[in-house]
């Protein structure tokens, strides 16, 4: 009997594009399988080399996650409904957690123009003078003050969280105004906590703002973590994630998460105390190149924008102590479709951070847990540079040189032809990274190819996989055409 199988957006370029695609089965890992013997290109990133479901993975059959039925073995019928849910970057009432989170509230006063101030919130029911004064003894730390903190930063401001402390080190450049609307044009150049901290104080100058002015690390992050009440986190890359994740379920904190990728966001509550961490969900994070970066793959500027809001709705009502938080749930959206959808997380009984015998008792090193070599790209707020291990390399300068001799080079280009309208370097050719195996035997492995992307993390991931194929003289371009652009050939736009 055939099964519907849901493709994210990140996967469905080993597809053929499908959104949905029909497949036979009588399992779950059944129906996988044979999903994979029909779009090998999708094989790698569902299964390990020996055959298992990788752990950044998760699998839900009508909205239940597998691992909770019967994992593979679990029987599909007819009319089922699979959902792949890759990591992309309930129901508990949250008083408890509202009266932790919120410590010192009895003791909070509010002046008169903070009573003008907050009059919407204070006439109604649910917030009231109480939620008010939560709020206001509450101490929020937003990792990052990008697309997702930008949104966070001004609701929670303007709600009049007392506390609102912002970690950041990145300068705000030209390609971040679309999305991220703490900066402002004149701010390009500027560090990012210093236009945030101007603007957050101009939409409230009664709370506080704390920037920390740093990389969140193994190092610091405890130190910085515990004078907060509830973290909110909106990193883009899966070493601060990991990290953030750790610190708080370490300390005791709630993680208040979301991740963005094109058109869908993910949103979810961790606090290990009451129900799954991010380890729960995703045990490990996938291989360095295999999901690309809002830098890489694109995002929609106002999804950002939603799905911080929806971050910062749940920043609220857990300070006030109202509604059901998504503890336990990863709320999806795609706003293609306009469609939310709520999914069921369990604590993992074995995750080695909150599980019944945790082997993780203090933070580790996440840049290594991650796959990535430690490199300053590595920012909060900024994306992941791939530097895939044993590829070998070619610079702009030397392919620059070779190709001003008159060398015979073969230029590939494996971006997205949306991505080849907007700039090209002369004579490459294009075959997106999703063709490639498909368009494989167009390239002659006897002649010398260099391969570009953007900025080196697909191509370096097209390189491997051509040398896995038999092409020996096959080569990645370092930094791609961003730094050919830069300091190649000025004329070729950046994006
Ligand atoms: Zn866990």
């Amino acid at each position: 009997m055939a099964i519907e199988i849901h493709l994210p957006t990140a996967l469905r370029a080993y597809a053929e594009k499908q959104e949905k695609v029909s497949i036979e089965g009588k399992t779950v890992g059944e129906v996988l399988r044979n999903l994979a013997g029909q779009y090998p290109a999708l094989s790698k990133h569902l299964f390990s080399e020996e055959g298992n479901l990788r752990n950044f993975v998760n699998v839900y059959l009508n909205e239940e996650d597998i691992r909770g039925l019967s994992g593979k073995d679990t029987p599909v019928r007819s009319g089922d409904r699979l959902m792949i849910v890759p990591s992309i970057a309930g129901g508990t009432p949250p008083s408890g957690v509202a009266r932790e989170a919120s410590g010192a509230w009895e003791e909070v006063v509010l002046s008169q123009e903070e009573i003008q101030r907050y009059s919407r919130h204070l006439i109604m029911p649910e917030v009231g003078m109480q939620g008010q004064k939560r709020l206001k003894a509450a101490r929020v730390l937003l990792v990052g003050a990008g697309g997702l903190g930008s949104p966070l930063g001004l609701y929670l401001a303007a709600a009049g969280v007392g506390r609102i402390g912002i970690v950041d080190f990145d300068t705000v450049e030209f390609s971040n105004l679309q999305r991220q609307v703490l900066h402002a044009t004149q701010d390009v150049g500027r560090p990012k906590l210093e236009s945030a901290q101007m603007r957050l104080q101009g939409v409230n100058p009664g709370v506080e703002i704390v920037p920390h002015e740093l990389r969140l690390s193994s190092a610091n992050a405890l130190e910085v973590l515990k004078e907060y009440d509830v973290v909110a986190d909106g990193t883009d890359n899966f070493p601060t994630r990991y990290l953030v994740n750790d610190a708080c379920a370490l300390l005791g904190k709630p993680n208040v998460y979301a991740s963005i990728f094109r058109f869908e966001g993910q949103v979810s509550v961790f606090d290990a105390r009451l129900g799954p961490c991010y380890r729960c969900l995703y045990p490990e994070p996938p291989p360095p190149g295999l999901v690309p970066s809002c830098a890489e793959g694109g995002v929609l500027g106002v999804l950002p924008g939603i799905v911080g809001a929806l971050q910062a709705l749940e920043v609220i009502k857990l300070l006030v102590g109202q509604g059901e938080l998504l503890i336990g749930q990863l709320l999806l959206f795609d706003a293609l479709k306009m469609e939310f959808k709520k999914l069921k997380l369990r604590k993992d009984p074995g995750c080695p951070l909150c599980g019944k015998n945790p082997t993780i008792r203090g933070l580790i090193d996440y840049e290594e847990f991650c796959g990535v070599a430690s490199s300053p790209q590595h920012s909060v707020g900024g994306s992941v540079s791939v530097e895939e291990a044993g590829v070998p390399e070619i610079s702009v300068q030397e392919l620059k040189k070779r190709l001003d001799g008159g060398e015979d080079l073969v230029l590939v280009d494996v971006r997205e032809p949306h991505e080849y309208e907007i700039c090209k370097i002369q004579g490459s050719r294009l075959i997106p990274l999703g063709e490639l195996p498909d368009r494989v035997h167009e390239l002659n492995c006897a002649e010398e190819i260099v391969v570009h992307c953007r900025m080196g993390g697909r191509s370096a991931q097209a390189v491997q996989f051509l040398m896995q194929a038999g092409f020996r003289k096959v080569k990645n371009l370092k930094g791609g055409i961003d730094a050919w652009a830069r300091e190649i050939d000025p004329s070729v736009p950046t994006y």
